[in-house]
């Protein structure tokens, strides 16, 4: 059976490999005569599925003994209020704003403390991050939080910033795995699942234990990582059949040659899309400036609205789904995980040409 590409930005596509294996367990996991979903998640079948999950996480990220992995629920936005609850300490902390999503992780936490913008890439239209120089840093701030991937504009940092002694805590929700990363130079790493981790209701946090006990006293038990750290995700019933899934993903990824490996294909795959914008004579246009553009979320328009509706329909049709760009910013968005592979990005690239070709004469 041939699917369609899913170019959607989350949730979205899941390896097919990973779906088929899933079909084969889903009504009995390994000779239990149980569906994972039905599995009690304090039992040894479900123990072993989260530990090896937890495991292969940690070997392709290569995270370090002093980082906890947190596999928690509420998404990324539940993240935005728990990080300066925990992390806070009564100080202040620093947010660079490169999008929609640093804007709404700086929004929620300004309600429960001061929060310093460092920089803001607002008049700029979001197409570029200003540069590291121009950024009002404080060196007291309990923390720093960026976004490194804006998955709505298409911004993606591509390095670490240097922001000193000062935890960096970065929103990884839709460029984890997509390249390794070195997991040291970060407090707090947290990303939501549904793009390139397994299915949406799980999120997963990477924190270095000593950020973690630090939470104001008035926070909810189920907000304080410390619950979640002494109770290895387990205080409550966690996203079994989440996690389940993403530990397929983990194994997947690993059969794939680890982070390396999908790092060069996603690069890969972003040239051939980005160049396909850039040689079209102006007729797709993307406006992110070069250095800042992401590997994972290619947005970009067409010469006029009224073509916008054909090329979704048209695509549709041709197998490829999810085209359309977040209804705040319009156009088209082109999501391209992990799960994406090089021939399908080939034949979104033929497609636009195909479609040029009949259109750009009109
Ligand atoms: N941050 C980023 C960068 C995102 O892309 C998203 C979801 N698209 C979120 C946060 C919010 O995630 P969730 O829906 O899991 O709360």
């Amino acid at each position: 059976m041939s699917r369609p590409y899913n170019f959607s930005a989350g949730p979205a596509a899941l390896p097919e490999a990973v779906l088929a294996q899933a079909q084969t367990e889903f009504m009995d996991w390994n000779g239990t005569g149980m569906s994972v979903m039905e599995m009690s998640h304090r039992g040894k079948d479900f123990t072993a599925i989260a530990q090896q999950a937890e495991a292969d996480l940690r070997e392709l990220l290569s995270i370090p003994k002093n980082y906890k992995v947190l596999f928690l629920q509420g998404g990324a936005s539940a993240q935005f209020s728990v990080i300066p609850l925990n992390l806070l300490r009564g100080g202040t902390a620093d947010y660079l704003d490169t999008g929609i999503w640093s804007q709404k992780a700086i929004a929620e936490a300004q309600r429960y403390g001061k929060i310093n913008v460092v920089a803001s890439g607002a008049a700029d239209k979001y197409t570029t991050v200003p540069a590291r120089e121009t950024w009002q840093c404080n060196p007291n701030a309990s923390y720093f939080h960026y976004t490194p991937n804006e998955t709505i504009n298409g911004v993606e940092i591509h390095d670490v910033p240097d922001v000193g002694d000062v935890p960096i805590v970065a929103d990884f929700s839709s460029t984890i795995l997509s390249r390794p990363i070195d997991v040291s130079k970060f407090g707090l790493i947290y990303a939501g699942a549904q793009k390139n981790i397994g299915p949406a209701g799980l999120v997963i946090v990477i924190i270095r234990e000593d950020l973690i006990g630090h939470a104001q006293p008035d926070t909810p038990v189920m907000l304080d990582y410390k619950t979640h750290a002494e109770h290895d995700s387990m205080y409550n019933t966690p996203p079994t059949y989440s996690w389940y899934i993403a530990g397929l993903v983990f194994k997947w990824l690993k059969a794939q040659g680890g982070l390396n490996a999908m790092s060069a294909l996603n690069q890969c795959k972003a040239n051939t899309l980005y160049a396909a914008i850039d040689g079209s004579g102006g007729f797709y246009r993307n406006p992110i400036a070069i250095p800042y553009r992401s590997w994972m979320n290619v947005p970009f328009t067409l010469p006029a609205e009224a073509l916008e509706k054909q090329f979704l329909q048209q695509a549709t049709q041709a197998g490829l789904l999810n085209l359309a760009g977040h209804r705040i910013i319009g156009g088209m968005r082109a999501s391209i995980y992990n799960a994406i592979p090089e021939h399908g990005v080939q034949e979104l690239v033929q497609f636009m040409q195909a479609f040029q070709a009949l259109h750009q004469s009109l």
